[in-house]
């Protein structure tokens, strides 16, 4: 006979949403920020002088679809 016993297995602890939220905004901003960059950041609207971030993100904006040239 086997002496084999299954030891209890830990639950993970549930997350409180109040600790979860900020993580949630943070994630969301950078989100919307690098949308930004991929997006819109090209000619007049552009934050940052130059074509470099545009050439940097261009393969990600075709992927996603945004018109460029
Ligand atoms: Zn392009």
């Amino acid at each position: 006979m086997s002496e084999i016993a299954l030891k209890p297995v830990a639950l993970p602890a549930p997350i409180p949403v109040r600790e979860l939220l900020p993580w949630a905004v943070f994630g969301g901003l950078m989100l919307m920020l690098a949308l930004y960059f991929i997006g819109a950041e090209e000619g007049a609207a552009s934050l940052i002088h130059g074509s470099y971030v545009h050439e940097f993100v261009h393969d990600g904006r075709h992927l996603l679809g945004f018109p460029c040239h």
